[in-house]
């Protein structure tokens, strides 16, 4: 019945979108903040017709698969929340492939911090249930958060944020103390990008648990570095102390 409602209700707004089109259409007037939200909420059922279409029809088998005998991912991976990272497209995984956790600046608090914290809890659910081997850090160019942490934000406004990013002002610091005076702005940021990523690895090692395993050869950790612009992967290299490609591409 509820179902039912909600189809009702969505046809019916679907049908008002419609009309509010034409209309809008013929008065050429910019759309009110309140219809462009509907045309966008809209939009949402519309995209995933076509994931029912196109990629459900297309997975399907491995759906069914993944209900009946469960997930057993082989990697988490750890990124930002930022909509141009996207792990299964980096990656090219299927359905059941990837375990994700995404927080802003892929920022990991390490075990020191008190009280519930989701991403604790994720991780370890990750790795002592469903014993996942390669725990992946992936931090990415052009990062929020990452800049973030280099500007004067307003506590009355991202109190909350500004609390969070307290898990990158280990990897500010060092950026700032290996960069120099001169190093614009856009160099600064990805040398603190690519120097988190190792601070929230460390911040994993905080984890007795995760210590354990990794000493005992049972997981891996992984240090990576997303960049938007070119598609391209890098790797922590830790005996180098620097990141790499992935793989050789032409335009390295
Ligand atoms: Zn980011």
């Amino acid at each position: 019945m509820a179902r039912l409602l909600l189809f009702f209700s969505l046809m019916v707004c679907f049908s008002f979108s419609l009309v509010a089109e034409e209309a809008h259409e013929s008065s050429k007037e910019p759309l009110s903040a309140e219809q462009g939200l509907l045309n966008e909420a809209l939009n949402f059922a519309k995209q995933h017709q076509e994931f029912r279409d196109l990629h459900y029809q297309e997975h399907e088998a491995r759906f069914v698969k993944l209900v009946k005998e469960g997930q057993s991912p082989k990697i988490l991976f750890i990124g930002c929340s930022d909509s141009r990272v996207v792990p299964e497209l980096i990656l090219n995984t299927r359905p059941g492939d990837l375990f994700v956790v995404r927080t802003a600046g892929n920022f990991v608090p390490p075990a020191s911090v008190q009280g519930p914290d989701g991403v604790a809890a994720t991780i370890q659910y990750a790795v002592e249930v469903l014993n996942i081997p390669h725990i992946v850090v992936c931090g990415h160019s052009h990062c929020g958060a990452i800049q973030g942490l280099f500007q004067k934000l307003d506590p009355e406004k991202l109190g909350i944020l500004i609390k969070w990013l307290q898990f990158g002002e280990a990897a500010k610091k060092m950026t700032l103390m290996t960069a120099k005076p001169s190093t614009p702005k856009e160099e600064l940021y990805a040398l603190a990008e690519k120097i988190s990523v190792i601070y929230q690895l460390e911040h994993l090692m905080s984890y007795p648990y995760i210590k354990k395993l990794v000493d005992s050869g049972k997981i891996e950790l992984h240090g990576w570095y997303f960049k938007i612009k070119t598609g391209e992967l890098w790797y922590y290299h830790p005996e180098e102390y620097r990141f790499l490609p992935l793989i050789h591409s032409s335009s390295s």
